[in-house]
């Protein structure tokens, strides 16, 4: 950013070059994660949940919760951590029980607009598949998933991928998700401007790893269009 500063000392004009962090980015893609940040698992995850407690020698239920949460820094699929550790069967993820998040049409609507659009999600084969049965595909230039690049989040090379992908520089990209370990972390790392948004299981979840502050925070996808 070029400034226009005045000398009072000599009383002569000149200009700064300001740059200051964060202040000179010129933001112009937008990375989506998908699951509690762009589509709701509560379903998926409560009925997760219930199977695995209803096999035998199933711990208690806060015992299991607890779990969940002790395992799950860095884990693409937590309920599936602490199932395995309790040695239940792996309860099926009824992806049928997904739901986008009603705001997140009229969000991604108007971004689509201003940014383009793409997801960074740790997500099974068919995702992208869901993504058009439910609507919100059209709105993306680009979705990279975790089942198809052979590599997850919090692994960089999956953000890397994305970003050479869409020809953009991490500085001029922002990541938008709701895990500090996933999400937050790594797109902090690589230089990407950081949006957590709290929802989901992992809302409260400071306890997932070293703390890693996104640059902003939001409750509701609607938030970001405050911001961005
Ligand atoms: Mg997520």
């Amino acid at each position: 950013m070029l400034l226009k500063s005045y000398c009072i000392a000599s009383g002569k004009a000149f200009y700064l070059l300001i740059s200051k962090k964060g202040s000179n980015r010129m933001i112009t893609h937008l990375f989506f994660d998908l699951g509690s940040t762009l589509i709701d698992e509560s379903a998926c995850v409560n009925a997760r949940i219930e199977a695995a407690l209803r096999q035998p020698g199933a711990p208690p239920r806060e015992v299991f919760i607890d779990k969940i949460f002790e395992l799950a820094a860095g884990s693409y699929a937590p309920v599936k951590v602490a199932a395995d550790f309790f040695g239940l069967d792996v309860p099926h993820w009824d992806s049928s029980l997904e739901a986008v998040y009603p705001e997140a049409f009229g969000v991604l609507e108007k971004l689509s607009k201003r940014y383009s659009l793409g997801i960074i999600a740790n997500q099974s084969a068919g995702a992208e598949q869901r993504m058009a049965e439910r609507g919100i595909r059209k709105y993306f230039d680009m979705v990279t998933l975790s089942a198809e690049e052979g590599v997850a989040k919090p692994d960089l090379r999956i953000f890397k991928i994305a970003l050479e992908r869409a020809g953009c520089r991490a500085e001029n990209a922002a990541m938008i998700g709701d895990r500090p370990d996933n999400d937050i972390a790594p797109a902090k790392l690589l230089g990407m401007t950081t949006v957590r948004v709290l929802q989901g299981m992992f809302a409260g979840a400071a306890l997932l790893g070293p703390e890693t502050p996104a640059d902003h925070t939001v409750r509701t996808l609607n938030e970001l269009l405050g911001i961005l």
